[in-house]
């Protein structure tokens, strides 16, 4: 038996469903679960948030795991990615109020940053010579400079409108994700087998796809 750790409620929830069901892997589908097993595919599926699922996998409480690249390369955690699954695209900015004069990144040298990224964010900054505060907080980080919080915010965007709404605007493109397989680094050869009958029906459903 495999089991893959899954987001229980948010924006990767959904899709990684659908691929599981695409496999043709049922299950009982109880969103008030933590675990169901699927009826006809070794697979058993966890629901967690998704900032714990590659912690759970590093640390095999998870065999397989889908989570935003995200998430997985914030925490330092990219050795686990196995395959790139191609929904849940979005990219991590850097936005600044609408009226601001922003001509580049040197703009932001000295200011404060609030983001739930800091990894990403610092990593970004740090390549190109700018020393800036970093404000970790962990939600409704576009507001930040409406509140008088931050200078300038680093969050996830897909359609920009969430930041159109607080009246800023995207300047820098710090991070482009999508939603990863990820797989604990010491499965044992039968959970491993598991893994490629699955990984041969993803990809098999990936080439329908195209
Ligand atoms: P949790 O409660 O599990 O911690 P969360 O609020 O941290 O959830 P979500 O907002 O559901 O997370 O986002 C999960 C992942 O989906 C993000 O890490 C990112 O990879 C992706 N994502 C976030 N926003 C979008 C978006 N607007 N469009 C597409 N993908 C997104
Ligand atoms: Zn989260």
């Amino acid at each position: 038996m495999l089991r893959i750790a899954i987001q229980k409620s948010g924006r990767l929830s959904e899709e990684s469903l659908k691929l599981i069901k695409e496999c043709g892997i049922s299950f009982i589908n109880s969103s008030l679960k933590l675990k169901t097993e699927s009826t006809n595919f070794p697979l058993e599926i966890l629901y967690l948030r998704d900032d714990d699922i590659p912690g759970y996998v590093a640390d095999g409480v998870a065999d397989i795991g889908i989570v935003g690249e995200n998430v997985l390369v914030e925490e330092g955690m990219q050795q686990l990615a196995v395959e790139s699954l191609g929904f849940s695209k979005c990219r991590l900015s850097l936005a600044v109020p609408k009226a601001d004069d922003y001509s580049d990144i040197s703009d932001l040298q000295g200011k404060n940053i609030a983001t739930s990224y800091p990894n990403l964010l610092q990593a970004y900054l740090d390549e190109r010579g700018v020393q800036a505060h970093i404000h970790t907080i962990s939600g409704s980080v576009e507001i930040a400079p409406s509140i008088g919080l931050a200078d300038a915010i680093c969050d996830i965007v897909s359609s920009g409108s969430t930041l159109i709404s607080n009246g800023l605007k995207e300047v820098e493109r710090v991070f482009k994700s999508q939603a990863v397989l990820i797989a604990n680094q010491n499965l044992s050869m039968e959970k491993r087998a598991i893994l490629d009958k699955l990984l041969f029906r993803i990809h098999a459903v990936q080439r329908a796809q195209r």
